[in-house]
């Protein structure tokens, strides 16, 4: 199976999620070691291979990427990816030759311009294997008992992974499967968005000076954790 090489980080993501509840979202987890590895390559290892300067040269990076490379070591081989990266821009931004011609006046430099908006060499990266570690989370949900388990024992999933697991889910799994995999999740997600709002409505009620010597129960870090939820961490 081509999805086994994922195995073993997800299993990981989700026992830790398990165990510890404040872990939360297992498929952020992955998505942050993701985020991690690429940045360390790219500003270490990997910047100066010739096939890889090709990609970041075209791909370039997301403004988060950018910042986050930028309170990392080695800003002269930023600076050097950048130097060839702005050449190619140039090409972009004054696109010269026939198909410029023929689309109007910076019409051609607006449409590479955009895909240049759009593309980040982490960013790819990273989407590259999170969608293998959806594949294989479905795959192991379908075959393994105990990762259903796992999966049951989840605190929550962040709403766009909690989306992206339910689409791969119906994708891949049979359909009997995926209704049992459908109730499980979705009242993962149901029981905690009940907890959350309560937590965030007591949260403002801790404004109320007639609530003022009330505890704050489980509500302290509630605004932090409903973003966490809503858009996740990554
Ligand atoms: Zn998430
Ligand atoms: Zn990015």
């Amino acid at each position: 199976m081509k999805e086994q090489i994922y195995t073993i980080p997800v299993n990981t993501a989700f026992e830790k999620s398990r165990d510890d509840k404040s872990c939360g979202c297992p498929f952020c987890t992955m998505q942050e070691i993701l985020q991690k590895n690429e940045l360390d390559l790219i500003t270490g290892a990997s910047m100066m291979e010739p096939d890889i300067r090709i990609k970041t040269n075209e791909q370039g990076f997301c403004k988060k990427h950018y910042d986050m490379m930028l309170l990392m070591k080695n800003r002269l081989g930023i600076a050097l990816m950048l130097e060839s990266h702005l050449d190619e821009v140039a090409g972009k931004v004054s696109a010269k030759g026939l198909m410029p011609m023929l689309k109007g006046k910076g019409n051609a430099a607006c449409e590479s311009l955009k895909k240049l908006e759009e593309s980040c060499y982490v960013c790819g990266k990273i989407e590259f294997h999170i969608d293998k570690m959806f594949e294989c989370a479905v795959f192991l949900w379908e075959s393994d008992p105990e990762f259903r388990k796992k999966t049951e024992a989840q605190p929550f999933f962040c709403l766009p992974h909690y989306r992206r697991f339910i689409e791969y889910a119906k994708r891949d799994m049979q359909k009997k499967n995926y209704d049992d995999f459908y109730k499980s999740v979705s009242n993962i997600e149901n029981c905690y968005l009940t907890a959350l709002r309560e937590d965030v409505s007591w949260f403002c009620k801790k404004f109320d000076y007639r609530y003022a010597d009330e505890p704050w129960y489980n509500s302290k870090d509630a605004i932090e954790r409903a973003t966490a939820f809503l858009n996740g961490r990554v």
